[in-house]
């Protein structure tokens, strides 16, 4: 099945990816001074408070306090389109 990211391979992705380009692929960023914001796709919120640091390759949310790098963000992004992570019949079942 899903089998493990080899480590080699993240620390290559983060050394070649940029992380400002890499997330302008998911959510579109505006360029705010250093840094660039965007809304969050980790929570929802009108008025962006997403920003990605180009010069940390970090990203950080002042919402939802979601943050990481590349990685973290694919990781976490991909965790949204998850469909067991919001199925209700889980929680039906644990309430027992
Ligand atoms: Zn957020």
């Amino acid at each position: 099945m899903a089998g493990r990211i080899p480590r080699t391979f993240i620390d290559d992705l983060i050394t070649r990816v940029d992380i400002v380009d890499l997330i302008d692929n998911y959510v579109s960023l505006r360029k705010s001074g250093r840094n660039y914001t965007a809304l969050c796709p980790f929570h929802n919120e009108k008025t962006p408070s997403f920003t990605v640091s180009s010069d940390k390759q970090f990203y950080y949310c002042f919402g939802c306090g979601a943050h990481g790098t590349a990685i973290t963000f694919l990781m976490n992004y991909a965790h949204l389109n998850f469909p067991s992570h919001q199925n209700p019949h889980i929680r039906c079942q644990r309430q027992t």
